[in-house]
Order: C-alpha cells, then sequence, then structure tokens
C-alpha cells in the first residue's frame, strides 16, 4: 500500500467510526410553529422550534429547504428519522403522504432553537398555503435542512457572487423576497462597495418591507396593485427598462443559442458560472416571468449568461412538486 492508500483508508476507518461517513447534507428535523407575525398582507414571518434546530445549517441568504405539511387525510408529517427521509416520503400511499414544498431559511438562530420562514399568504389554493392561512402555534411539521453536522458544503443554495464582484443585480417576487432580503442583509454587513441595483415585485404597497441595505443600494419595488400589473409585469419591466445592464453586445448572441424549458413540468433554473468579477445577476420568481426576461437578456440583448442565474421558484396556475 503506498503513503496516499493508506492515509486514505486511514480516513475512511476514522469517518466510519465517527459516523461521518453516514451523515448526509441535508436532514429530517421535527419542528412546531413557536410564533406568527404578519409582514404585510401577503407576507407572514413564521419561527419554528425543535430539539435538534442547533444541528441545522444554513450556508447562504438563499438557502433552500423543503418543507412537509399534513397529509390529505389531515395527519401531521411523521416520517422517520432512520433511512432516507425520501424514500420513506414515496413508499406512503398518497392519501398518507405529506406534500412537499421549497422555501427559503430566512434566519437560523440555532443556539434558541429557532429558525424563520417567510411565506406568501397566497389563499388556500396549495397544501403549503391552505397550512400557513390556518396554522397557529405548536402545530407540527417536518423540514428537510443542512446537517451541521456534514462535514462538506450540503449545497442547496445558489447565490455565489465571484469573489470582489463590482456590480450585482437582483430581481424577483414575493417568493424570492425572503432571499434577495437576505442577500441585501449580508451585503450591508460587509460592505465592499460594489454597486447593487434590486428590484422587488409584490401583491401590495403594504408588502413594501423596510429592509437593511448596503449604502448607495439602489431598491425599487413594484406593488401590482397600485401600478396595476399582471404578475411578472415588475420584474419585466425591471429587466427591460431599468436596470443597469453590462454592454455585451452581439459577439455573445452568436455563442448562446438558448435551450427551450417546459415550463409547466419543471422549474427553470439556469446558474452562473463567472469568469469575471465585472457583474452578477440574481433572477427568481414566478416561472413565466423569469423565462421572459431571460429570453431577453440573452436571446436578443445577448447578455453573458455566465454572469446571471435564473431560477423559476413557482409557477402560476400550476401546483409543482
Ligand atoms: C428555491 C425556492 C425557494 C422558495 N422560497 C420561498 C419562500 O421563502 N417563501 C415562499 O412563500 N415561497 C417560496 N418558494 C415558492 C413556493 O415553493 C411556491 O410558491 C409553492 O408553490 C407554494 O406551495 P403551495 O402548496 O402553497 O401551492 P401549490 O400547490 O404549489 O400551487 C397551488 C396553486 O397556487 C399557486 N401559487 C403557488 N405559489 C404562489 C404564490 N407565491 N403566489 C400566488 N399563487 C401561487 C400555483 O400557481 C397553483 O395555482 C420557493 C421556491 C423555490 C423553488
Amino acid at each position: 500500500m503506498t503513503l496516499a492508500e493508506t492515509l486514505a483508508q486511514n480516513l475512511r476507518n476514522l469517518a466510519q467510526r465517527t459516523g461521518l461517513s453516514r451523515a448526509s447534507s441535508y436532514r429530517l428535523f421535527d419542528v412546531a410553529l413557536k410564533q406568527r407575525t404578519v409582514l404585510g398582507p401577503s407576507l407572514a414571518r413564521f419561527v419554528f422550534t425543535g430539539p435538534d434546530v442547533a444541528r441545522m445549517n444554513t450556508l447562504a441568504p438563499d438557502q433552500r429547504i423543503k418543507l412537509l405539511f399534513p397529509a390529505p387525510d389531515g395527519s401531521p408529517p411523521r416520517l422517520p428519522h432512520e433511512g432516507d427521509w425520501h424514500k420513506s416520503l414515496r413508499a406512503l400511499e398518497p392519501s398518507h403522504r405529506p406534500p412537499m414544498r421549497t422555501y427559503t431559511i430566512r434566519a437560523l438562530r440555532g443556539e434558541a432553537l429557532e429558525v424563520d420562514v417567510d411565506f406568501v399568504l397566497h389563499g388556500e389554493s396549495g397544501p403549503a398555503s391552505a397550512w400557513v392561512t390556518h396554522a397557529r402555534p405548536g402545530d407540527r411539521l417536518q423540514m428537510v435542512a443542512p446537517d451541521a453536522r456534514y462535514p462538506a458544503d450540503p449545497g442547496g443554495y445558489e447565490w455565489r457572487p465571484p469573489r470582489g464582484v463590482r456590480q450585482i443585480l437582483l430581481i424577483g417576487d414575493e417568493t424570492a423576497l425572503p432571499a434577495i432580503a437576505g442577500i441585501l442583509e449580508a451585503l450591508a454587513e460587509r460592505p465592499c462597495g460594489q454597486r447593487v441595483e434590486a428590484f422587488i415585485e409584490v401583491p401590495h404597497e403594504e408588502d413594501c418591507l423596510p429592509l437593511r441595505t448596503p449604502p448607495g443600494t439602489r431598491l425599487h419595488w413594484f406593488a401590482r396593485d397600485t401600478l396595476e400589473l399582471g404578475h411578472g409585469e415588475g420584474m419585466a419591466r425591471a429587466a427591460r427598462e431599468l436596470a443597469t445592464l453590462p454592454s455585451w453586445g452581439e459577439r455573445e448572441k452568436s455563442l448562446q443559442p438558448l435551450e427551450n424549458v417546459d415550463i409547466e413540468k419543471q422549474l427553470p433554473w439556469e446558474l452562473a458560472k463567472p469568469t469575471d468579477n465585472a457583474f452578477y445577476a440574481w433572477v427568481a420568481g414566478e416561472s413565466a416571468a423569469i423565462m421572459a426576461i431571460r429570453s431577453h437578456w440573452v436571446g436578443e440583448l445577448g447578455l453573458d449568461r455566465r454572469a446571471l442565474s435564473f431560477m423559476g421558484y413557482w409557477r402560476l396556475g400550476r401546483a409543482l412538486e
């Protein structure tokens, strides 16, 4: 055995003894609603607590988690902690299977055993929004979130600006507001003098929350009711008319054929792979709106997609598990 092989074997033995080889990046947490605060007509902050929230981790302001809601038969989610949670979920009869939806960790206070999730209040059309409408302190859910004991990067976040980035552009709707608020807060904590623009579309004027931003941020809200806009029209206006875009040109166009994504079947998800630190855009929200922005910037203007992240967070008129 070579020295390298011996070292590798020793590491494997150590991982087995400490259980790290079995640790997975995300794990199941039992949580209960501790507090519910209305932030605006369309937004509520839920503080969840649970015995092992101290073991939860978040690596970026757009860290995504899965929430498991009560099953169609009304039973609260009770997946076993042992084994593969996803396999256990799939094995359940549809009437007992908890519906699963994706959310963002808005804040995590591990020592206080508290994790915040900001929910959009959009009526009772989906299992998540129906639960959110009626939830009371003490109500239980299960959450699939990064495990702090996992020794490597668990992934599950897309906010990865290049080091020393000079210009940041954020565009999103109410579902992306928790992530954008967190991103702006993180930038405010360590301001680096970069140019920051954020455009956020929300249902009502009263949903325009006070946000902590780095100095000089250009923050622009679109309230759909006041401006009489449809879903995505504020984001489109930001992308087409208001945002300061880098001046890449014709040269890029021929290099960038646009693949089609069937937004009725999947959420569009295309991530930046920055090659320099000039510009970085993070765009998330309703899928058709995201695709329209992508098509305009990449297909018509020829912007370099390596600096652009596009993420569909939901699809108007469709439930996407
Ligand atoms: C990475 C990621 C992070 C996300 N973070 C958050 C978050 O922090 N907070 C948050 O509230 N959402 C967040 N979302 C969006 C959330 O997952 C969806 O809105 C989800 O569809 C809600 O599930 P539901 O059971 O309420 O509705 P579904 O059963 O999925 O859909 C039922 C109906 O409701 C409509 N609908 C779904 N969402 C909305 C909406 N926001 N406004 C109006 N109509 C809607 C659908 O079009 C459909 O007609 C995130 C999504 C992703 C992918």
